[in-house]
Protein backbone atom coordinates (compact mmCIF):
# COMPACT_ATOMS: atom_id res chain seq x y z
CA UNK A 1 0.00 0.00 0.00
CA UNK A 2 1.50 3.65 -0.82
CA UNK A 3 2.57 5.94 1.76
CA UNK A 4 -0.25 8.22 0.77
CA UNK A 5 -3.05 5.43 1.27
CA UNK A 6 -2.96 6.09 5.14
CA UNK A 7 -3.54 9.37 6.67
CA UNK A 8 -0.92 11.19 8.54
CA UNK A 9 -0.10 9.49 11.79
CA UNK A 10 -2.28 6.66 10.79
CA UNK A 11 -0.85 3.65 11.38
CA UNK A 12 -4.01 1.22 11.58
CA UNK A 13 -6.08 0.73 8.65
CA UNK A 14 -7.58 3.24 6.38
CA UNK A 15 -10.80 3.51 8.36
CA UNK A 16 -11.39 6.77 9.82
CA UNK A 17 -12.78 8.09 12.88
CA UNK A 18 -15.56 10.80 12.44
CA UNK A 19 -14.10 14.03 11.36
CA UNK A 20 -14.24 17.29 13.76
CA UNK A 21 -14.90 19.79 11.32
CA UNK A 22 -14.44 20.91 7.64
CA UNK A 23 -15.01 19.15 4.55
CA UNK A 24 -12.56 17.26 2.76
CA UNK A 25 -11.72 18.96 -0.55
CA UNK A 26 -12.92 17.77 -3.95
CA UNK A 27 -9.83 16.15 -5.89
CA UNK A 28 -8.65 18.89 -7.82
CA UNK A 29 -6.80 16.78 -10.71
CA UNK A 30 -6.76 13.07 -12.29
CA UNK A 31 -4.58 11.79 -9.75
CA UNK A 32 -5.59 13.53 -6.74
CA UNK A 33 -9.56 11.51 -8.07
CA UNK A 34 -7.83 8.52 -8.50
CA UNK A 35 -6.20 8.43 -5.24
CA UNK A 36 -9.08 9.65 -3.02
CA UNK A 37 -11.50 6.69 -4.76
CA UNK A 38 -9.19 4.19 -4.21
CA UNK A 39 -8.93 5.23 -0.81
CA UNK A 40 -12.59 5.46 -0.11
CA UNK A 41 -12.67 2.35 -1.67
CA UNK A 42 -10.00 0.63 1.61
CA UNK A 43 -12.28 2.50 3.87
CA UNK A 44 -14.99 0.82 2.73
CA UNK A 45 -13.31 -2.77 2.25
CA UNK A 46 -12.47 -1.86 6.03
CA UNK A 47 -16.01 -1.14 7.11
CA UNK A 48 -17.73 -3.53 4.87
CA UNK A 49 -15.76 -6.86 4.54
CA UNK A 50 -18.53 -9.11 4.30
CA UNK A 51 -20.18 -6.83 1.30
CA UNK A 52 -22.00 -9.20 -0.75
CA UNK A 53 -25.26 -9.61 -3.47
CA UNK A 54 -28.40 -8.27 -1.04
CA UNK A 55 -30.33 -11.02 -3.28
CA UNK A 56 -30.57 -14.47 -1.85
CA UNK A 57 -29.89 -17.17 -4.82
CA UNK A 58 -28.31 -20.79 -5.52
CA UNK A 59 -27.49 -19.78 -9.47
CA UNK A 60 -27.70 -18.28 -12.07
CA UNK A 61 -31.10 -18.70 -13.06
CA UNK A 62 -32.34 -17.68 -9.63
CA UNK A 63 -30.13 -14.63 -9.34
CA UNK A 64 -31.54 -13.63 -12.80
CA UNK A 65 -35.27 -13.85 -11.62
CA UNK A 66 -34.69 -12.31 -8.42
CA UNK A 67 -32.55 -9.05 -10.39
CA UNK A 68 -35.76 -8.67 -12.52
CA UNK A 69 -38.16 -8.88 -10.10
CA UNK A 70 -35.75 -6.21 -7.26
CA UNK A 71 -36.94 -3.58 -9.58
CA UNK A 72 -39.06 -0.91 -7.54
CA UNK A 73 -38.88 -2.58 -4.73
CA UNK A 74 -36.61 -3.79 -1.40
CA UNK A 75 -33.67 -7.21 -1.95
CA UNK A 76 -35.81 -7.99 1.29
CA UNK A 77 -39.57 -8.31 -0.50
CA UNK A 78 -37.59 -10.15 -3.56
CA UNK A 79 -35.99 -12.68 -0.86
CA UNK A 80 -39.23 -13.10 0.56
CA UNK A 81 -41.40 -13.50 -2.21
CA UNK A 82 -38.38 -15.69 -4.29
CA UNK A 83 -38.35 -19.19 -2.09
CA UNK A 84 -42.24 -19.35 -2.98
CA UNK A 85 -41.74 -18.84 -6.51
CA UNK A 86 -38.46 -21.14 -6.84
CA UNK A 87 -40.13 -24.02 -4.75
CA UNK A 88 -42.64 -24.11 -7.70
CA UNK A 89 -40.57 -23.61 -10.77
CA UNK A 90 -37.17 -24.27 -9.95
CA UNK A 91 -35.78 -24.18 -13.69
CA UNK A 92 -36.13 -21.81 -16.55
CA UNK A 93 -38.19 -25.12 -18.46
CA UNK A 94 -40.52 -24.63 -15.20
CA UNK A 95 -41.19 -20.91 -15.31
CA UNK A 96 -41.60 -20.91 -19.08
CA UNK A 97 -44.43 -23.12 -18.93
CA UNK A 98 -46.22 -21.71 -15.47
CA UNK A 99 -49.72 -20.07 -15.37
CA UNK A 100 -48.82 -16.82 -15.62
CA UNK A 101 -51.88 -16.23 -13.31
CA UNK A 102 -50.01 -18.77 -10.99
CA UNK A 103 -46.88 -16.68 -11.22
CA UNK A 104 -48.32 -13.53 -10.43
CA UNK A 105 -50.21 -14.32 -7.25
CA UNK A 106 -46.84 -15.76 -6.09
CA UNK A 107 -44.91 -12.76 -7.19
CA UNK A 108 -47.47 -10.08 -6.55
CA UNK A 109 -45.94 -8.79 -2.85
CA UNK A 110 -42.78 -7.36 -5.36
CA UNK A 111 -45.24 -4.83 -6.56
CA UNK A 112 -45.82 -4.85 -10.91
CA UNK A 113 -46.64 -8.17 -10.72
CA UNK A 114 -48.16 -8.45 -13.70
CA UNK A 115 -45.33 -6.64 -16.02
CA UNK A 116 -43.10 -8.85 -13.65
CA UNK A 117 -44.71 -11.96 -14.59
CA UNK A 118 -44.38 -11.57 -18.36
CA UNK A 119 -40.57 -10.46 -18.01
CA UNK A 120 -39.46 -13.36 -16.23
CA UNK A 121 -41.92 -15.73 -17.84
CA UNK A 122 -40.55 -14.21 -21.29
CA UNK A 123 -36.78 -14.71 -19.91
CA UNK A 124 -37.52 -18.73 -19.21
CA UNK A 125 -38.88 -18.88 -22.50
CA UNK A 126 -35.92 -17.43 -24.40
CA UNK A 127 -33.38 -19.11 -21.74
CA UNK A 128 -35.52 -22.63 -22.83
CA UNK A 129 -35.74 -21.92 -26.64
CA UNK A 130 -32.84 -19.91 -27.22
CA UNK A 131 -30.05 -20.95 -24.72
CA UNK A 132 -31.07 -24.68 -23.67
CA UNK A 133 -32.06 -23.73 -20.40
CA UNK A 134 -28.90 -22.28 -19.21
CA UNK A 135 -28.37 -18.91 -18.33
CA UNK A 136 -25.47 -17.00 -20.91
CA UNK A 137 -22.42 -15.93 -19.10
CA UNK A 138 -21.65 -13.11 -21.34
CA UNK A 139 -22.92 -9.51 -21.41
CA UNK A 140 -23.90 -9.26 -25.21
CA UNK A 141 -26.01 -12.49 -24.55
CA UNK A 142 -27.79 -11.61 -21.55
CA UNK A 143 -28.90 -7.99 -22.14
CA UNK A 144 -29.91 -9.39 -25.72
CA UNK A 145 -32.47 -11.14 -23.22
CA UNK A 146 -36.45 -9.95 -22.19
CA UNK A 147 -36.36 -7.50 -19.30
CA UNK A 148 -32.52 -7.91 -18.87
CA UNK A 149 -30.69 -4.49 -19.34
CA UNK A 150 -26.61 -3.88 -18.32
CA UNK A 151 -27.40 -3.35 -14.86
CA UNK A 152 -29.15 -6.81 -14.22
CA UNK A 153 -26.56 -8.36 -16.52
CA UNK A 154 -23.76 -6.60 -14.67
CA UNK A 155 -25.05 -8.10 -10.97
CA UNK A 156 -25.75 -11.77 -12.69
CA UNK A 157 -22.13 -11.59 -14.66
CA UNK A 158 -20.50 -9.94 -11.16
CA UNK A 159 -22.13 -12.57 -8.64
CA UNK A 160 -23.46 -15.53 -10.21
CA UNK A 161 -20.48 -15.67 -13.21
CA UNK A 162 -17.14 -14.38 -10.95
CA UNK A 163 -17.36 -11.71 -14.04
CA UNK A 164 -16.12 -7.96 -12.86
CA UNK A 165 -18.72 -5.91 -13.22
CA UNK A 166 -20.04 -2.21 -11.90
CA UNK A 167 -23.15 -2.30 -11.21
CA UNK A 168 -24.46 1.77 -11.13
CA UNK A 169 -27.26 1.75 -9.26
CA UNK A 170 -29.27 4.04 -7.26
CA UNK A 171 -27.23 4.06 -4.46
CA UNK A 172 -24.01 3.86 -6.72
CA UNK A 173 -24.83 6.94 -8.38
CA UNK A 174 -25.28 8.94 -5.68
CA UNK A 175 -22.38 7.98 -3.85
CA UNK A 176 -19.96 8.67 -6.99
CA UNK A 177 -21.16 11.99 -7.10
CA UNK A 178 -21.32 12.81 -3.16
CA UNK A 179 -17.49 11.73 -3.60
CA UNK A 180 -17.59 14.44 -6.76
CA UNK A 181 -15.99 11.33 -8.69
CA UNK A 182 -17.94 12.39 -11.49
CA UNK A 183 -21.72 14.57 -11.83
CA UNK A 184 -23.17 12.44 -14.89
CA UNK A 185 -26.05 11.24 -13.72
CA UNK A 186 -26.79 8.88 -16.67
CA UNK A 187 -25.32 5.03 -15.35
CA UNK A 188 -23.64 3.99 -18.51
CA UNK A 189 -21.74 6.81 -18.55
CA UNK A 190 -20.79 6.50 -14.68
CA UNK A 191 -19.94 2.95 -15.48
CA UNK A 192 -17.61 3.67 -17.70
CA UNK A 193 -15.92 6.73 -15.96
CA UNK A 194 -15.64 4.42 -12.94
CA UNK A 195 -14.26 1.34 -14.74
CA UNK A 196 -11.24 3.27 -15.33
CA UNK A 197 -10.50 4.94 -11.85
CA UNK A 198 -10.47 1.05 -10.60
CA UNK A 199 -8.68 -2.43 -12.14
CA UNK A 200 -10.79 -4.93 -13.12
CA UNK A 201 -10.60 -7.23 -10.40
CA UNK A 202 -11.97 -4.33 -8.15
CA UNK A 203 -15.36 -3.52 -9.59
CA UNK A 204 -17.70 -6.41 -8.27
CA UNK A 205 -17.19 -5.93 -4.83
CA UNK A 206 -16.60 -1.99 -5.16
CA UNK A 207 -20.06 -2.18 -6.30
CA UNK A 208 -21.08 -4.12 -2.93
CA UNK A 209 -19.07 -1.72 -1.01
CA UNK A 210 -20.63 1.44 -2.27
CA UNK A 211 -24.11 -0.39 -2.32
CA UNK A 212 -24.15 -1.19 1.61
CA UNK A 213 -22.60 2.18 2.38
CA UNK A 214 -25.88 3.74 0.69
CA UNK A 215 -28.17 1.40 2.04
CA UNK A 216 -26.64 1.74 5.48
CA UNK A 217 -25.22 4.94 5.98
CA UNK A 218 -25.18 7.42 3.25
CA UNK A 219 -29.00 7.54 3.07
CA UNK A 220 -30.47 9.53 0.20
CA UNK A 221 -32.19 12.20 2.00
CA UNK A 222 -30.39 11.71 5.03
CA UNK A 223 -26.77 10.38 5.45
CA UNK A 224 -25.96 9.50 8.64
CA UNK A 225 -22.68 11.98 8.38
CA UNK A 226 -21.97 11.88 12.19
CA UNK A 227 -21.66 7.90 12.09
CA UNK A 228 -19.75 7.61 9.58
CA UNK A 229 -16.50 5.77 9.58
CA UNK A 230 -15.61 7.64 6.29
CA UNK A 231 -16.37 10.80 7.41
CA UNK A 232 -12.82 12.83 7.02
CA UNK A 233 -12.37 11.76 3.14
CA UNK A 234 -16.01 12.89 1.81
CA UNK A 235 -16.20 16.38 0.25
CA UNK A 236 -20.02 16.50 1.10
CA UNK A 237 -19.36 15.92 4.95
CA UNK A 238 -22.35 17.68 6.17
CA UNK A 239 -24.97 16.91 3.74
CA UNK A 240 -26.58 15.09 6.44
CA UNK A 241 -26.43 15.10 10.43
CA UNK A 242 -23.59 15.05 11.51
CA UNK A 243 -24.27 15.16 15.43
CA UNK A 244 -23.00 11.98 16.17
CA UNK A 245 -25.73 10.43 18.48
CA UNK A 246 -28.77 11.53 16.15
CA UNK A 247 -26.44 10.33 13.07
CA UNK A 248 -26.44 6.73 15.06
CA UNK A 249 -30.18 6.13 15.03
CA UNK A 250 -30.37 6.78 11.07
CA UNK A 251 -27.90 3.33 10.66
CA UNK A 252 -30.02 0.69 9.16
CA UNK A 253 -29.15 -3.10 8.76
CA UNK A 254 -26.41 -4.38 10.78
CA UNK A 255 -24.81 -1.24 11.55
CA UNK A 256 -28.07 -0.25 13.71
CA UNK A 257 -28.59 -3.49 15.23
CA UNK A 258 -31.20 -4.53 12.95
CA UNK A 259 -31.70 -7.81 10.86
CA UNK A 260 -30.33 -7.74 7.02
CA UNK A 261 -32.28 -8.13 3.88
CA UNK A 262 -31.07 -11.90 2.93
CA UNK A 263 -32.94 -14.89 4.55
CA UNK A 264 -30.03 -16.67 3.74
CA UNK A 265 -26.61 -14.44 4.37
CA UNK A 266 -23.06 -15.50 3.87
CA UNK A 267 -21.57 -16.84 7.01
CA UNK A 268 -19.17 -14.36 7.76
CA UNK A 269 -22.79 -11.19 7.85
CA UNK A 270 -22.43 -9.72 11.55
CA UNK A 271 -25.99 -9.24 11.63
CA UNK A 272 -29.08 -10.51 11.53
CA UNK A 273 -30.66 -12.71 8.87
CA UNK A 274 -34.07 -11.40 7.23
CA UNK A 275 -37.04 -12.91 8.64
CA UNK A 276 -39.82 -14.64 6.20
CA UNK A 277 -42.10 -13.16 4.76
CA UNK A 278 -45.20 -12.60 7.42
CA UNK A 279 -42.72 -13.18 10.15
CA UNK A 280 -42.86 -9.49 11.80
S1 LIG B 1 -22.67 9.80 5.09
FE1 LIG B 1 -22.02 11.94 4.81
S2 LIG B 1 -19.81 11.87 5.21
FE2 LIG B 1 -20.45 9.77 4.85
S3 LIG B 1 -20.10 9.41 2.69
FE3 LIG B 1 -22.23 10.09 2.90
S4 LIG B 1 -22.22 12.31 2.62
FE4 LIG B 1 -20.12 11.65 3.01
Amino acid sequence: MAKSDKEPGASGPPVLQHRQMGKAKPPQTRTGLVRQARKINRALAEVYPYAHPELDFENPFQLLVATVLSAQTTDLRVNQTTPGLFAKYPTPEDLAAANPEEVEELIRPTGFFRAKTKSIMGLAKALRDEHGGEVPGTLKDLVKLPGVGRKTANVVLGNAFGVPGITVDTHFGRLVRRWKWTDEEDPEKVEALICEIFPKSDWTMLSHRIIFHGRRICHARKPACGACPIASLCPSYGEGEIDPSRAKKLLKYEKGGFPGQRLKPPPDYPGQAAPPMGAV
